[in-house]
This record gives structure tokens, C-alpha cells and sequence, in this order.
């Protein structure tokens, strides 16, 4: 058990998750020192600062019985620390923490767990829909929104009731420290290369996400893709769920593409594919995977029915911004990584001049030339890594580099024709130029906005 008031905690990082950890752990009694390597970080009353050295300080550890790290930070920098000066300290992430906590107050809540390379925040808004839908008050958040430890602390402080589920948002990050935690519904989305600045190799990014399935019971909900080229490996990781395959003839399907287009749930629940406003087949699986978490909780057929027509899904993913001379200018900000390029693109009804680039994380860009080949118009490179995306469009369609938005969105404008589409999905991290994919998301569509009416 977690004896709050004696416990002597060390949080690592001093973002919006640890914050929030350290700020529920006061309030909850314990003593919390809070380190970052930033000597300006913002640290909550009644926590002492460890701020400014490149590492915690050893004298930072003394009596440490409770270490939180947060997702920003690389575990293993800080656990050999602690191996060394406070061994006996049990390690947990925030949202970890937040869910041990949780199940102490309020006794165990119907849990959905989240993850996958992409379609996360997409799941877990449509999942916390559903059930809203359904009657249910959900929590709704995690790596998504706000962390589960805000919100916690913000029910304990005003005596709120508590939620009637926990659907929660998982990076790969945060399941790293996940521990045990009562799990109903876990799920594993897609795999695809992503961080690999983060982990040696494809096995351990995989392997993490794995860690989802660590808290699943017997009488737990397991799912994955069947058409994912890691479900297998996933599949031994299971544990003791039971297993239901998204988008396979045995478990949940789509059926399609055609006018009687339905997602169909191994019980027989038909739901028309119409229903559902966000396009493309990932959205499909995406629905697909939400219907089954809502339903193993319980959530009536036609609830989710109602839910799914009300979701129009979040900012940034192939969001539409305006129609100008005959051109539609799209906003898929989040696209942060070559595969949900793929799922936003590939199909899509108009011929694109694509705007991409900004931090590489290392995907191998292959997959978007013949991408380019297929159905681009033009390319516009952006970013730090404007170079290797113009390299890659060479001698497949026009290509040009842009040193700024307003020049990226000009340019595009120019090579798009009546019919076409501009999209600004760039496969990137958007660090180099903008503070998140939400202000580049912004930037973006408030340029394109102010393209005067006319070419
Ligand atoms: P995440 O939270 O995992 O980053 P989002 O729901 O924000 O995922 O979606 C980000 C982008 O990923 C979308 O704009 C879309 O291009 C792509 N995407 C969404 N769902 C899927 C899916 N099931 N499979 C592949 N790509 C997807």
C-alpha cells in the first residue's frame, strides 16, 4: 500500500504530468522535492525545487521512499541513480502513481488503456463518446489533455464524485513505468517506426507497448489489429485477456468499401459505416476499436450508435480549413510520422500538393515517395529536414523548399490547381519551427485563411 503521509517522494521532471504528480502527492500529505535540469521550471507550493544541475544531486535522494519520473525524461538515466542512492525507493510514472491512488480512494473503476504508434487521442475521444453516451461520466485524458493526476487532484480537493471510468491515453512513455494496474480493456492500435530516438530498436518500442496488457484479468478485454505486422509478437504478450482481432473475419470487421458499408462487432452489433463523420479506413479500425471497449463496459448498441454520429473527431487530423479557386487546404498537423501520412493520404479522393518536414525522427521517407508518385501534385519542403523531403520528391513531382510557413502555404497555393487539394501533413515533429503540432496546426490555417479570395 501507498502510505502517502510518511512517504518522502523524488519527482524527475518539471512538466505538465509531473507537475501534477507532485502538486497530488502534497495534498495527499507526502513531503516532494521536485527536480529539473531547467532552473526556471515552475514548481508548486509547498514542493522543494531541485532545480538547475545536469543530473539530480545525490543529497536529493536522502530518504527517498517513492520516485516518479515522467514521461519527458529517459528511465534509465535516473533509476541507476537510485539503484544507488535510494534502492529501496519503489519507481512510478504519474499516471502509474495516479492509478494506484485512484484505486485506493475510490475502489476499482472500469479502465480502458490506450496505445499504439498512431490513432491514440482518436480512440480515446471516441471511446470516452461512447460512453458518455451510454450515461457514463467518464475521466477522459491522460497522455491526451490533461493528466490523470490533475484531475484526480481536482476531484479530491472539491469532494467531486468519482468518475464512473478511466479512459486513458498511453505513450510509450508512460507505459514504460506503468505497474500493475486493473486493466478491463487494453489495447495495442498499430506499430509502426516511431522514437527511435528513444529505443535501440523496433523489439523494445514494441515490447513497451506491450506493457498495456500488464493489469488485464481474466475476465479482461484484449485488442489488437490483424492486419498489423506486429500482432503476433503482441499476441504472446496478452497474458490473460481475451483476445478480439480489429478488422479480421473473426473478430471485428469492416465490410466494404461499397453503399452498405457497416462495422460489424463478433456479437452480431451492426453499426453503418455512414454513422461514423471522420474518413478512411483507419478511422474505420479506429471506430471499431472503440465500440468494442464500450461495449465490454457495457454500453448499450444504440448509445453507441448515437455516439459515434455525434464525434467529429479531433483538431489537426486532416481537419478541412477553406476552399479557395477550386483548391481544398487541409490542416493534419498530428501527422507526425510517416504512417499516418499513409493513413491520411493514401486514398485520398484529390490530387495533393503535399507540405512536409520539420524534426526527422528517423522514419525511412521510401513509402512517401511512391506515395507522391501515386497521387501528388507537388511537394513543399519545410523545416530541418527540408532537404532529404525534396531529395525525396526529385524526379517524381515538382518539388521546392519553403524557409516559412507564409512561404510553404504561398508556394503551395501557387502549384495546386481547381480539383486540387493542399495539405499540410509533414511526418515530422514540429520543434524545429513551432512549440507543439497544435501551433503549427494554427499557423498553418491562419495563412490560409488570409489567401486573398481570388488567385
Ligand atoms: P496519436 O494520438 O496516436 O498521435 P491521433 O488520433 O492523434 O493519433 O491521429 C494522428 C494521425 O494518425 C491521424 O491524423 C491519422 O493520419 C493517423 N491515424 C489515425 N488513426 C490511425 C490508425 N488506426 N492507423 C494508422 N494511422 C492512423
Amino acid at each position: 500500500g501507498l502510505d502517502l503521509a510518511r512517504t518522502t517522494a523524488l519527482v524527475i521532471g518539471a512538466g505538465a504530468s509531473g507537475r501534477a504528480a507532485a502538486e497530488l502527492l502534497v495534498f495527499l500529505g507526502a513531503r516532494v522535492r521536485l527536480y529539473d535540469q531547467n532552473p526556471g521550471a515552475a514548481v508548486p507550493d509547498g514542493v522543494e525545487p531541485v532545480l538547475g544541475a545536469a543530473d539530480v544531486p545525490p543529497e536529493a535522494f536522502a530518504g527517498v521512499d517513492l520516485m516518479v519520473l515522467s514521461p519527458g525524461v529517459p528511465p534509465e538515466r535516473f533509476r541507476a541513480a537510485q539503484r544507488r542512492f535510494a534502492p529501496h525507493a519503489r519507481v512510478h510514472g504519474e499516471m502509474s502513481l495516479s492509478l494506484a491512488i485512484a484505486g485506493a480512494r475510490f475502489g476499482r473503476l472500469p479502465t480502458v488503456l490506450i496505445t499504439g504508434t498512431n490513432g491514440k487521442s482518436t480512440v480515446t475521444a471516441l471511446t470516452g463518446a461512447l460512453l458518455a453516451a451510454g450515461g457514463l461520466k467518464p475521466f477522459v485524458g491522460g497522455n491526451l489533455g490533461v493528466p490523470l493526476a490533475a484531475a484526480l487532484l481536482d476531484l479530491l480537493r472539491t469532494g467531486a464524485p468519482a468518475p464512473d471510468a478511466l479512459v486513458l491515453e498511453c505513450s510509450s512513455f508512460q507505459l514504460e513505468t506503468l505497474e500493475h494496474a486493473a486493466t478491463d480493456v487494453a489495447m495495442v492500435l498499430n506499430i509502426t517506426p516511431d522514437h527511435l530516438d528513444r529505443y535501440p530498436t523496433l523489439d523494445d518500442y514494441a515490447a513497451t507497448k506491450a506493457r498495456v496488457f500488464t493489469g488485464l484479468g481474466a475476465g479482461g478485454l484484449a485488442l489488437l489489429d490483424a492486419g498489423d505486422g506486429w500482432t503476433e509478437f503482441l499476441r504472446a504478450r496478452v497474458g490473460a485477456g481475451r483476445l478480439v482481432l480489429v478488422d479480421d473475419p473473426g473478430g471485428a470487421r469492416i465490410v466494404g468499401p461499397g453503399p452498405g458499408d457497416s462495422l460489424v462487432l463478433p456479437g452480431g452489433d451492426t453499426f453503418p459505416r455512414a454513422a461514423l463523420p471522420i474518413p478512411g479506413r483507419h478511422n474505420s479500425k479506429n471506430a471499431l476499436f472503440a465500440l468494442l471497449a464500450a461495449r465490454h463496459l457495457g454500453v448499450a448498441a444504440d448509445a453507441c450508435l448515437r455516439g459515434l454520429q455525434g464525434f467529429h473527431g479531433l483538431p489537426h487530423r486532416m481537419t478541412f480549413v477553406r476552399e479557395r479557386a477550386g483548391v481544398r487546404f487541409y490542416d493534419d498537423s498530428k501527422a507526425t510520422n510517416v504512417a499516418s501520412v499513409l493513413a491520411s493520404l493514401d486514398g485520398f479522393d484529390r490530387p495533393f500538393v503535399l507540405i512536409a518536414g520539420g524534426r526527422a525522427k528517423g522514419d525511412d521517407l521510401a513509402p512517401l515517395r511512391e506515395l507522391l508518385r501515386r497521387s501528388g501534385r507537388a511537394l513543399v519542403a519545410i523545416g530541418e529536414s527540408a532537404d532529404s523531403f525534396h531529395g525525396l520528391a526529385d524526379g517524381v513531382v515538382e518539388a521546392r523548399r519553403a524557409t516559412s510557413m507564409a512561404e510553404a502555404v504561398e508556394v503551395a497555393a501557387a502549384l495546386a490547381g481547381p480539383g486540387d487539394a493542399v495539405v499540410l501533413s509533414p511526418a515530422c515533429a514540429s520543434y524545429d519551427w513551432f512549440k507543439n503540432y497544435g501551433e503549427r496546426g494554427d499557423t498553418f490555417a491562419r495563412l490560409v485563411r488570409a489567401l486573398p479570395a481570388e488567385k
